[in-house]
């Protein structure tokens, strides 16, 4: 029996063929056509006037920050469960995130709580200088209320959508909903260049200029001149060849997906004390991830003792991302709330989703959950 990974990378004939077609042109640089053709295909799939494709998703974060304003000693609203990268980007710039807590009905940053800091900073006179939203495993935030308050406030709102391309919210894609979107590539999203991520925006200036960055800011000149700092963050043409054949397969991934978790659903409907990450009416999620959260009164064992049922036969499972209010590098940030992600830290696993994964392999995971209990 092999290892089952959480999300394996999931590579084929398309891939293969359309990597080697950009090796034979010798566009082996983070220049080619491979670039332009996908950022203007992601552009099209996100409904985004503008793309450009950088080296990871928190490259793409970071220059999405400068690029809205954000600097030093400045405070960015962020929500405190999600990946590190989401808050790492707003220390690069010297800012100070300050941590959200999210609504138990999504999971996804609460926009009551960001009213009331936005109130209570506006009489201040601190208002944040961004807030950032993160679509977490695959299904958006509540944007009406979050753009609302966006408006009201004059803030810009980064939408980190590095875990959901292809899904949307009332219709919308996931990544076009801010002032500024977000993609990965990283090897566990739901499609990979095996690295790699995307910044996209409505503004053609903003994209220009992040493109300019990302390139070591270069002035146009035929020697080498600089006149602001830049970054060396943009994608190889290689990569975006793969990219490109992943995007192809986008629709079949995320059906994919959907079957797996609505298959976890029915194989686990009878056991008590199993609850699955809340559905969201507004939208639709590209599925990422199946999560569960266990109680463990109610099931008869913990969240731990059923990873490590999986793990002793060699299935990967992982708790829910550990709030970033309760990681030792952000002790001393301001949070606002924390208990609900902190609660579903504490009773939650991600199981294996991979667009690849098998049915005999998720009978395996299911088996073996409902092994563990006596
Ligand atoms: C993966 C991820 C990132 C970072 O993307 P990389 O391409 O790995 O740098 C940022 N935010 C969230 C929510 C992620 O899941």
């Amino acid at each position: 029996m092999t290892r089952i990974y959480l999300s394996p990378p999931e590579v084929g004939a398309e891939e293969r063929r359309m990597l080697l077609e950009a090796f034979d042109s010798n566009w082996i640089a983070p220049i080619g056509p491979d670039i332009d053709a996908f950022e203007r295909e992601l552009a099209d799939r996100v409904g985004v006037g503008h793309a450009v494709a950088l080296s990871s998703g928190t490259a793409a974060l970071h220059l999405g920050l400068l690029l809205v304003g954000v600097g030093a000693g400045d405070d960015v609203l962020v929500p405190s469960f999600t990946f590190v990268a989401t808050a790492t980007a707003v220390t690069y710039l010297g800012a100070n995130p300050v941590f959200v807590d999210c609504s138990p009905s999504n999971w996804a940053i609460d926009p009551d709580l960001v009213a009331e800091e936005l109130a209570g900073r506006a009489r201040g006179g601190r208002l944040p200088a961004a807030i950032v939203t993160v679509d977490l495993y695959g299904q958006t935030a509540e944007y009406d209320a979050l753009k609302a308050l966006a408006d009201e406030y004059g803030i810009p709102l980064v939408e980190d959508a590095a875990e959901a391309l292809g899904a949307t919210y009332r219709g919308r894609p996931a990544g076009s909903l801010g002032t500024v979107g977000v993609f990965s590539f990283n090897g566990n999203k739901i499609i990979t260049t095996s690295g790699g991520g995307m910044l996209v925006a409505e503004s053609a200036e903003l994209v220009d200029r992040a493109r300019f960055l990302a390139t070591q800011a270069r002035d146009p000149f035929p020697h080498y001149e600089h006149s602001v700092l830049g970054f060396n963050y943009r994608l190889s043409n290689l990569l975006a060849a793969l990219g490109r054949a992943q995007l192809r397969g986008l629709g079949s991934r995320i059906e994919r997906r959907r079957a797996i978790n609505q298959a976890y659903r029915a194989a686990l409907a009878d056991q008590p004390g199993i609850r699955f990450m809340p559905v969201a009416e507004y939208g639709e999620p590209n599925w990422w991830l199946t999560c569960i959260e266990v109680d463990p009164e109610a099931f008869g064992a913990d969240r731990e003792q059923i990873r490590l049922a999986l793990e002793e036969v060699d299935i990967e499972a992982r708790p829910t991302w550990k709030p970033l209010h309760l990681q030792p590098v952000f002790a001393g940030a301001q949070t606002v709330g924390g208990a609900a992600c902190a609660d579903i830290f504490e009773h939650g696993l991600c199981l294996p989703t991979g667009s690849a994964l098998s049915e005999g392999e998720l009978l395996r995971v299911v088996e073996t959950i409902r092994s563990v209990p006596g």
